[in-house]
């Protein structure tokens, strides 16, 4: 390493891993629950419960991958369930160091942290295969469906009745939101190009933006590239090191993902706790610049939704903002698909910032945020998301658009589907199955409690002419496991009872 005036300057020394005095271990632990609890880890104490401190999973998730990488240690999975102070943490590492052969300073740098295949991030990946090969199982991911997910699905030359897909609307592959979406396409090209600030804008673009605010009845809108990628740049941009992102411990990845890239500090309140919101907002309003509380509008593992007028009440209280993903909800629920909102009779400028997706009922692909106009020019002109990236593909607009003017026109699909959902969820239920806490809409689990016998069933299910997918630990807790149904517009009551038929088969009580 150079300084300024070309010298060479002494590098720090690298401490050989094995040659860490216990003490060493325990205060880099402990810097690593603070570095992620942050304000919750004051006066945090090597025999403090990680439970006390109010840790998630995903946030103990990080802890351990921290101490992974400082320590440069793979903590086994049985090992990391029972952990749960600091010093037990420690306890750990200490054991794993000590049967770690002896690092020469020349070979300061393990393999580990430059042949990807020795990483633990992988290993870990791999740890899942095994597990899955282990018990006889195929791999059911990236499994390759021919055609449109609708109603039913064609996997190698068969057809499925299909639960996998979130085409809810049957929007995707409809012969009017198909040909809108072709005419975009014929009229401005594959591509646009550039990113909207330059030269990227096109008139679909405009209509698209106007569609939604007129259909959900808010002042202003914008769209991204991907529904993903919409809460990653809005929450990352708008929030920052001074500001609280306060959540429902369930929320989407890309809630999570945008947290972290605001650099704010994250909390997650128990699932649809609005007391529990609140609690922390009284005690932590004050600390903090921006506030925002950040629910969805339909869970998409449970098919439960929040309490949106409690919601509101809440956040006016503490002078916080709401932020609701209606990834799920736009299209799907309340009596004419205008989502949560409409299901709870709350007017649009109760919300401060409305995320929807283009993927899901609206048959296309992107995201959106509706908002008052100061917040939606604020994000036009300095969201990394808008300016720094290419604007939504003239497919998606045109699919997107027309998929809107056909749901507001008409709104027997969405009636369909809600009749549809009712009936699968109480045949189902009926039949005995744990559909956990789902209502009122189309997101239907059937919870069987470990992740193996949700892929078991899964594939059994498929093999019954079902395709429904396993959702296994991580992804939930094991003793969670489930396989998870969406309903569709398009289903018939044959299906529906076909599928109910075939789960009591393979999954007899
Ligand atoms: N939010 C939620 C709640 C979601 O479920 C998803 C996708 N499953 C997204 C955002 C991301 O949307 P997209 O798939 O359109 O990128």
């Amino acid at each position: 390493m150079a300084d300024q005036h070309g010298q060479k300057t002494a590098l720090p020394a690298i401490t050989p891993a094995t040659t860490l005095e216990y003490r060493e271990i325990i205060d880099g632990v402990i810097q690593d629950v603070q570095s992620v609890a942050k304000r919750r880890a004051d006066g945090v104490r090597a025999d403090t419960s990680m439970i006390d401190i109010g840790l998630d999973s995903l946030e103990w998730m990080d802890v351990i991958s921290r101490i992974e990488s400082r320590f440069r240690v793979r903590l086994p999975e049985t090992l990391i369930d029972e952990i749960e102070t600091s010093r037990e943490l420690a306890d750990a590492v200490s054991g794993l160091l000590a049967r770690k052969p002896n690092e020469t300073a020349s070979q300061a740098v393990p393999e580990e942290d430059y042949i990807f295949e020795k990483s633990p991030e992988y290993l870990r990946l791999q740890a899942e295969f095994s597990k899955i090969e282990a018990a006889g199982e195929e791999n059911p991911f990236f499994c390759e469906h021919a055609g449109i997910s609708n109603h039913q699905t064609r996997i190698d030359g068969r057809t499925y009745i299909n639960f996998s897909g979130n085409n809810y609307l049957g929007m995707s592959g409809d012969p009017v939101v198909t040909a809108a979406s072709v005419a975009a396409v014929e009229a401005f090209g594959t591509s646009v190009s550039a990113s909207r600030i330059v030269s990227g804008t096109r008139p679909i673009h405009r209509e698209l933006e106007s569609a939604i605010c007129d259909f959900l009845g808010v002042p202003e809108c914008i769209t991204f590239t991907a529904g993903h990628t919409t809460n990653a740049v809005v929450l990352g941009h708008l929030f920052g090191p001074d500001d609280l992102i306060l959540h429902d411990e369930l929320v989407h990845n890309s809630i999570v993902f945008g947290c972290k890239v605001s650099g704010a500090e994250r909390r997650s309140f128990p699932h649809n706790d609005w007391e529990a919101a609140s609690d922390y907002l009284r005690e932590m309003r004050d600390q903090y610049r921006k506030v925002v509380v950040v629910i969805e509008g339909l869970y998409s593992m449970d098919g439960d939704y929040p309490d949106l007028t409690r919601f509101v009440e809440v956040k006016d209280r503490h002078h916080a903002w709401l932020y609701v993903d209606e990834a799920h909800s736009i299209g799907t629920m309340g009596a004419t698909g205008r989502g949560l909102a409409e299901m709870f009779g709350v007017p649009r400028d109760a919300v401060e910032i409305w995320m929807g997706t283009l993927s899901k009922a609206l048959g296309a692909c992107g995201g959106f945020v509706a908002a008052r106009e100061s917040i939606i020019r604020y994000l036009k002109y300095t969201c990394p998301g808008v300016v720094f990236t290419i604007g939504l593909s003239p497919a998606s607009c045109g699919a997107a658009t027309a998929a809107i003017r056909l749901i507001k026109d008409d709104n027997r699909r969405i009636r369909q589907l809600h009749e549809n959902a009712a009936y699968f969820l109480e045949q189902a239920r009926g039949a005995g199955f744990n559909t956990g806490d789902s209502a009122g809409s189309p997101i239907v689990p059937v919870i069987l409690g470990d992740s193996l016998r949700s892929l078991r069933a899964s594939r059994q299910m498929h093999e019954e002419g079902v395709s429904v997918q396993p959702i296994m630990y991580p992804a939930v807790p094991n003793e969670l496991a489930r396989l998870r149904f969406f309903v569709n517009s398009r289903h018939t009551r044959e299906q529906l009872d076909q599928t109910v038929a075939a789960l009591q088969k393979v999954l007899p009580n």
